[in-house]
């Protein structure tokens, strides 16, 4: 008996050895390619006002694009085969306002943008039988034939009055009407969380552009909004079923064009582990040049939102590439996070490596900081990661917290949640904040958010965090995943069979 203890306090001791060492190692290991020089040279051009905000799109966002392809190819990080210059097309459309949308039946006459509201689509002249399809769920477009038709649906799903939930229904409707061969999709709609003036303003308003991605055939697919406050329309096509109906669009013009997603990889170390993925991913474009603040500056250079992410993702393809963990590293940086995540969308839907040999995403994005004595991790308490990102954060004298200010609804607001839908657990390390406050706002998204006003000793801590907490994931005896009653645990379990 006595023996036996011994051998397994003996076992006990020497495994703690081996891996403090190993925790040792990858720390001394971060710390050798770690440089605040180099961090402030990145930022400093990344953030420089001949890029331009780096806008989606722009000549200067394919400049930082191309800057960044060059720093991995100076690393030694390899290019995928599909990519061999390091930059993934993402097909993408600038679409102008329309002058008019135009939608009659039954003698009614709808005008924009008091009645209606273009989702989708360009000029058209439609004269097509129109007909009804209850809330257009999979069931309703395999019941009723929409072929040739406009397909008349309601909002929503008839349950939730989320609008952010009412616009991913409206995107998978759009694509099944599209799939089923409809001409045009119309929905009635009637919110009143989200009522139609303000509505109005968020789709009509602002600037004469809007930039999305072009999915499919990249043919242009109608797509109108009516209002229906009092239900009136519906309780008509509810009745009458099938109607003639016209649609005029005038004034939308659509032009095509590719931005790019940056992408290369670094092979693991380990025979075994090397099969699967960890992503280090961020955005690298920002919202361009805009109104001109109180000093006259109109440029804004997002050098926290989101040079800092992009180049601790570059801050670990140097490091990894040079030392290389078990698992193999994925390093993505995106194009028009800005126009509503876009990059993220195209790469996760066309990912040169299988999603499910990507077993974590470790995103970067910011906005700005108001504690230099933390880092946040948004989704910090979500996956079992955490051991290894509190860890990474403590030796660099920092403290790992949560999102503070879970009002805004961070973690589904960055590209990490594209990852997390298809399952892949995906947090997003932040610049330290612990709430969203007016030292926050004094840059987030402002002219003012320049490279020269970083506290670039705070820099060095905070990228040695990443870094460090990216070799200890890469690293790690066990693959993380997200913890039992996630939101995105269910979608976990069946990307990866589990
Ligand atoms: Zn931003």
């Amino acid at each position: 008996m006595q023996k036996f203890y011994t051998t397994v306090i003996f076992t006990m001791i020497s495994q703690m050895v081996a891996l403090t060492t190993i925790a040792q190692n990858d720390k001394k290991l971060t710390d050798a390619t770690l440089s605040k020089n180099k961090i402030e040279a990145h930022l400093r051009f990344l953030a420089s006002d001949e890029l331009r905000g780096r806008n989606t799109p722009s000549p200067e966002q394919v400049i930082a694009a191309k800057y960044l392809a060059t720093q991995l190819r100076s690393y030694g990080v390899k290019p995928l085969p599909q990519y061999p210059n390091y930059l993934q097309p993402v097909k993408m459309k600038k679409k102008s306002k329309p002058k008019e949308v135009n939608l009659s039946y039954a003698s009614k006459q709808f005008k924009f943008i008091k009645n209606t509201l273009l989702l989708d689509g360009a000029n058209a002249d439609l004269n097509q039988e129109a007909v009804f399809i209850n809330h257009g769920t999979k069931a309703d477009f395999d019941k009723i034939n929409v072929k040739g038709k406009i397909a008349i649906a309601l909002c929503g799903d008839g349950q939730t009055n989320s609008a952010q939930k009412w616009f991913r229904f409206s995107n998978e409707k759009r694509a099944l009407a599209r799939e089923k061969g409809a001409v045009a999709l119309v929905e009635l709609y009637r919110n009143q969380q989200l009522p139609w003036s303000v509505l109005v303003r968020y789709l009509a308003g602002g600037s004469s552009t809007s930039v999305s991605l072009s999915e499919g055939n990249g043919k242009p697919f109608t797509h109108v909004w009516l209002n229906d406050p009092k239900f009136q329309e519906a309780d008509f096509w509810k009745k009458s079923k099938s109607q003639k109906a016209q649609i005029q669009i005038t004034g939308s013009n659509i032009q095509q064009f590719d931005t790019y997603n940056v992408v290369g990889y670094v092979e693991g170390s380990d025979a075994k582990l090397k099969n699967e993925y960890v992503a280090y991913s961020a955005h690298y474009d920002h919202v361009g040049v805009g109104k001109a603040n109180a000093k006259g500056d109109s440029i804004y250079n997002g050098a926290r939102d989101n040079a800092v992410g992009t180049v601790t993702v570059l801050g670990a393809a140097e490091n990894l590439a040079k030392y290389p963990t078990k698992r193999s590293a994925l390093f993505v940086m995106f194009t028009g996070e800005e126009k509503g995540l876009l990059g993220s969308r195209w790469y996760v839907n066309h990912s040169p490596i299988a999603l499910d040999k990507i077993v974590y995403c470790f995103n970067s994005d910011n906005g700005g900081y108001n504690d230099t004595k933390v880092a946040t991790i948004v989704g910090l308490g979500r996956t079992t990661a955490d051991v290894y990102i509190k860890k990474a954060c403590k030796a660099y004298g920092l403290e790992a917290i949560d999102d503070p200010a879970k009002e805004q609804g961070l973690f589904d607001r960055s590209d990490n949640v594209n990852f997390a839908r298809k399952g892949i657990p995906a947090p997003t390390y932040s610049l330290g904040f612990r709430a969203f406050d007016a030292e926050i706002m004094k840059y987030y998204h402002q002219a003012s958010d320049q490279a020269d006003n970083l506290d670039y000793n705070y820099l060095y801590k905070f990228f040695g965090s990443y870094i460090y907490s990216c070799r200890l994931i890469g690293n790690a005896a066990t693959r993380p995943f997200w913890k039992k009653g996630d939101k995105y645990y269910e979608a976990g379990k069946k990307l990866y069979k589990k």
